[in-house]
């Protein structure tokens, strides 16, 4: 009888062994599948997006931008392996800039696109707003210019504005109070659902 009741806690014990290696599986499975969403997108893509090119209006620049500019193409490219931009002169994605004090953006993005139903994403143009960016009471670093240029080509990838500390923040200096200066996680999660 004691032999009896020994095996049988035995056999509870291997019993709940299962069940606590089910439970871990299927919270480890949820927890891959179902990422905490911190990207939002426009739901416009590029159809080739290992061929998409870009070339930078040096004649429209400061150095700065320039550097931004450039900065920033590495900086995304690094983060992801789905959208690949190369220097040509004939370019599907402008990077510029503009001195404007009537308006409040720092940079912007505009895309032409093709019609329903296909949505793709076929010219792109992004501008810095040197009238902030060459601030330096605003802009003291080259960083907080990367993180702007950043945000405008996440932008010309697919990417929409999203709140808190992701690239895509909308607003530079909460990007600067986060210290947010390439794309962070969130940011490339949004990359790789858009394109994979
Ligand atoms: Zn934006």
């Amino acid at each position: 009888m004691k032999a009896h009741i020994s095996h049988l806690t035995e056999l509870i014990s291997k019993f709940y062994i299962v069940i606590l290696a089910a439970t871990l599986a299927l919270t480890t499975i949820f927890t891959i599948q179902s990422p905490v969403k911190a990207w939002a997108s426009d739901w416009y893509i590029w159809q080739y997006p290992t061929e998409v090119t870009y070339e930078i209006d040096y004649a429209s620049c400061a150095s700065q931008t320039e550097t931004a500019w450039s900065t920033c193409v590495s900086d995304w490219d690094n983060a992801q392996n789905y959208v690949d931009l190369s220097y040509y002169y004939i370019e599907d994605i402008l990077l510029t800039a503009t001195t404007n004090n009537g308006v409040a953006w720092h940079g912007t993005t505009t895309k032409t696109r093709t019609s329903p139903p296909n949505y793709y994403i076929t010219y792109a143009v992004s501008w810095l707003n040197e009238y902030y960016t060459e601030n330096p009471s605003i802009y003291d670093t080259a960083n907080k210019r990367r993180s702007t240029a950043g945000h405008e080509l996440g932008h010309t990838y697919g990417l929409s504005e999203y709140p808190g500390a992701v690239l895509m923040n909308t607003s530079p200096s909460e990007r600067f109070s986060y210290g947010i200066y390439v794309p962070q996680q969130d940011d490339i999660n949004g990359i790789t659902v858009l394109y994979y």
